[in-house]
Order: structure tokens, then sequence, then C-alpha cells
């Protein structure tokens, strides 16, 4: 198969470990840096360029979209997808996750467990907002913050109540978040790919943190998760539309309860920790989610 993977930078760990991935099972992978992709959103003919050159012939994409550029990310991926070729993370997956809030109130919807969160649009609401969430202390998020930047940790009422008046004054989108303290600075990285955890670790905030984020000193092992976490995790993927996830679950006292779904999990950490090959797993999944569209088609043409 040809594959286009979606990427900026085909340094990138995760894009290397694809491109072995693909090519020891004898597949012919393309890096496409989808920022410098261009469409023709013409009737009948869709089409992509780049570099001014038509991409054609490719039989599947897996987009690695980071967060900050998700929104032209997934138009190049939706735009793959109205041209008939198969893309292993879908456009409306990448739309979902990269909006804490979208993805929230979907899950919430279907039972998910969450911290409880709240948001609001108006100063006035504070005091309420504050109080929805249990009190202080609490966390606050920005709603387009990745990397652990935009999440604080409010101790105090008085604390929450100025920092989410200053966020609100910058007319910034802000989540409040019940703080789930007996998680310790850890969570759970669940790697969901079609209906199973196929690896997950744990990571642990550095000394005086409390973010786990491995950009913010975090650190990384080896975990066993429960059956609950693991139906949580997929059901997860599931809901939000997504084939290839990274789920991140906090332990609370009352189970686990998801923080966020990332659509274009990174597999350095991941595939250090477990040592497993998560890259040739993705791929493998891609061979039969492709042959699964194939023979539905011919059962479409022949019926
Ligand atoms: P980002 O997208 O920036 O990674 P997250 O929502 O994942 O934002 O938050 C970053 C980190 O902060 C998490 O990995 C977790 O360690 C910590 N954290 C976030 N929300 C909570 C919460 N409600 N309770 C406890 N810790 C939290
Ligand atoms: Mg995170």
């Amino acid at each position: 198969m040809k594959i286009a993977i979606l990427s900026r930078n085909n340094k990138l760990y995760s894009t290397q470990r694809l491109i072995e991935a693909a090519k020891s099972r004898g597949h012919d992978p393309i890096v496409v840096d989808f920022l410098r992709c261009y469409m023709n959103i013409a009737s009948h003919t869709p089409t992509i360029y780049c570099h001014g050159k038509e991409l054609n012939s490719i039989d599947a994409v897996i987009p690695r979209i980071g967060s900050s550029v998700s929104f032209y990310g997934a138009a190049v991926v939706r735009q793959f997808e109205m041209m008939g070729i198969l893309s292993l993370i879908k456009s409306v997956g990448i739309t979902r996750a990269q909006d804490k809030l979208h993805s929230l109130q979907m899950l919430s919807c279907k039972g998910i467990g969450l911290p409880v969160t709240g948001f609001a649009n108006r100063p006035d609401e504070i005091e309420d907002l504050i109080h929805m969430v249990g009190g202080a202390p609490l966390v606050i998020k920005l709603l387009s913050g990745t990397q652990g930047i935009g999440v604080v940790l409010a101790e105090t009422k008085q604390a929450a109540s100025s920092v989410i008046e200053a966020f609100m004054g910058l007319k910034a989108n802000i989540l409040v978040q019940e703080y789930i303290k007996e998680a310790k600075g850890a969570d759970i990285r669940c790697f969901v790919i079609g209906s199973k955890v196929v690896a997950a670790m744990e990571r642990k905030a550095k000394a005086g943190e409390f973010r786990s984020n491995l950009h913010r000193g975090g650190t990384s092992r080896l975990i066993k998760i429960t059956p609950e976490e693991r139906s949580t995790a997929v059901r997860s993927a599931k809901i939000l539309g997504l084939d290839v996830a990274g789920v991140d679950i906090l332990r609370a006292n009352h189970g686990p309860v998801v923080m966020e779904v990332n659509s274009s999990p990174g597999l350095e950490g991941i595939e250090k920790v477990t040592g497993k090959d998560v890259a040739g797993m993705i791929i493998d999944f891609l061979e039969k989610t492709v042959q699964i569209k194939q023979k539905r088609r011919v059962k479409e043409n022949t019926s």
C-alpha cells in the first residue's frame, strides 16, 4: 500500500517508527507535511496538492496532527476522506479530541467517569462554578492548552476566583475542574488501537508539581491497568470515533476518570516504557481496516 503519513516533521520518533513499520511490512510510506497541502474543493472531484503535485494513488493516510494545527490538519484529512481515501484516524475524531470541552461533553452523556467539570462564559458565574466542582483546591484549564501548559492548580477559593477572572478577562475559554488529589500527580496513558488497550504506562509528576506531562518533567513507568480502566479507555476512544487514541485516565477514589483523549498519541514514551512495537500494531490494524473496506466495496459492486 502507498501510505501517506501526515506529519510536520519526518525526523520525529513517531513518524520514523511508522515509516519503519510500514516498510518492514512491504508498504510504501511517504511523509506529507499537511500544512503544505492545499485543496481544491471542486464539485465531484475533490483533490489535494503538495508542492505543486497532485496527491493521488494513495491507499491510506495516517494523520499525526498536533493540537496547535488541528484545524487545518482535520481539513486535510477530511479532504482525503472526501476523495474516498481511508484515514486511520477520522477527521471528525481529530476535531472532537482537540476540544477538551467537546470531548468531555460527549463522554459525559455516555456515562464515562470524569472529574466534575464546569464551563462558563461570564465572571458573575464564578462563585457558582467553584461551588459546582466542589470548591478549592481545583484545576483550571485552557480549552486549547497542551503539554500541561495552561493547566493551573488553584489551592484556595480566592486564588481560583482570581485566576478564573484573569483568564475570562483575556477572553480565554477555560474549564474549571474538580482536583483529583488522590491521583497524587500520576495519570495513566492507555494506548488504544481498535477495541483494545495495546499498551499502558503511568506518568508521574516531578516533586512539587501536579501535572504528570513528560514535557513538564514527569517520568513514566510500566503499569498494569484494571479491567474497568481498560474498558473506560476503549469506550472513550469509541465514543469520540477514534480507532487509535491515547486515553489519559486518573485514578480517583470513585473509580477511573478520563482527563483527555489524544488523537495523535506519541509513540516514543509508550514504546520505550512497555517495549512493545506499537507502530507495528498500528500498521497491522490499518491493513485490516483497508481489507475490510475493500471487501465492502466488492460486495456493494456485486450486489
Ligand atoms: P494537557 O492537554 O495540557 O496535557 P491535561 O488536561 O492532560 O492537559 O492536564 C495536564 C496534567 O495535569 C495531567 O496529565 C494531570 O497530571 C494533571 N491534571 C489535569 N487535570 C487534573 C485534575 N482534574 N485533577 C488532578 N490532576 C489533573
Ligand atoms: Mg494531557
